[in-house]
């Protein structure tokens, strides 16, 4: 469904992002992944390999909240692979807690990552789609965007920020040939869960009309089909993947 493309995810290197470079790999895309880091990239890349020894996979680890290291980044990544057709900004982290204790510091860390890097990485990218006149922009939101969360209210408040970025983006970049649209997950089986105490999570199973958690996999395939022709008529829509926990 990717033959010949040219993807870059961020946060690709576990959880739903690394589901979603393989899956991109497995439908013949060529893909950048990005990490916070050069040793998770290596790891990343290493169980890649092993899996498949052809994917077209590299890795990159720029400071997402750094315009200009992202701009220069992505100039490098459509210099040795000649263009930029999809962007995942996927990277993401999550903190519970009151707003009683929730420290200024740990609000704007979120806020750097979860939404300035989704705008820092979004224009670095549209830069090189708008000269191609074409190109996919993908975010990763979650169901606490739609009704926000009675605990860590940051996190939240910077998903609510992405589907308003998703949604305004669309509109603007749509006369440029490129598609905005995001997914938002509901409770997903990857690391970040374990931030989150079982106490919060058994309950919430209970309220999923599919009573399971999703896979990383489960928003991977959702991400396969936005990003593909399958959705070239499909802008500025949050798609959620959440076993009907929202619906
Ligand atoms: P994860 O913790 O397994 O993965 C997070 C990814 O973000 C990792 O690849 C990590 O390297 C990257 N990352 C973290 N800090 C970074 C930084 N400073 N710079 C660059 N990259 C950084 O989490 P996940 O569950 O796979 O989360 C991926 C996305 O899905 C996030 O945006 C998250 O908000 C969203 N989400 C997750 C769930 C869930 O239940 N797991 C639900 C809804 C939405």
């Amino acid at each position: 469904m990717l033959k010949g493309k040219v993807a870059v995810v961020t946060g690709g290197t576990r959880g739903i992002g690394y589901a979603t470079v393989k899956k991109f790999l497995d439908n013949g895309a060529s893909v950048v992944l990005c990490g916070s880091r050069k040793e998770t990239v290596d790891k990343a890349l290493e169980k890649l390999k092993a899996e498949n020894s052809s994917y077209e996979v590299s890795g990159v680890w720029p400071d997402l909240g750094n315009y200009a290291e992202v701009e220069e980044c992505f100039n490098q990544i459509k210099e040795r692979l000649g263009k930029i057709d999809i962007l995942v900004n996927n990277a993401g982290i999550s903190a519970m807690g009151s707003i009683y204790d929730y420290k200024e510091k740990d609000f704007k860390k979120i806020m750097e990552l979860n939404v300035e890097a989704v705008f820092n990485c979004s224009k670095a990218a549209a830069i090189h789609m708008r000269e191609q006149k074409s190109g996919v922009i993908l975010n990763t939101s979650s169901m606490v965007s739609l009704y926000g969360q009675a605990s860590g209210c940051g996190y939240p408040a910077s998903k609510f920020a992405v589907n308003g970025l998703t949604k305004s983006l669309a509109r603007e970049l749509g006369k440029d040939g490129i598609r905005v649209n995001a997914v938002a997950p509901g409770v997903t089986r990857t690391d970040m869960m374990d931030a989150v105490p079982e106490s919060v999570i058994k309950p919430l199973i209970e309220t999923i009309p599919l009573k399971k958690i999703g896979e990383p996999e489960d928003v991977a395939n959702a991400f396969l089909f936005l990003a593909s022709d399958m959705a070239a008529y499909v802008s500025g829509e949050i798609l959620s993947v959440d076993g009907a926990a929202m619906s």
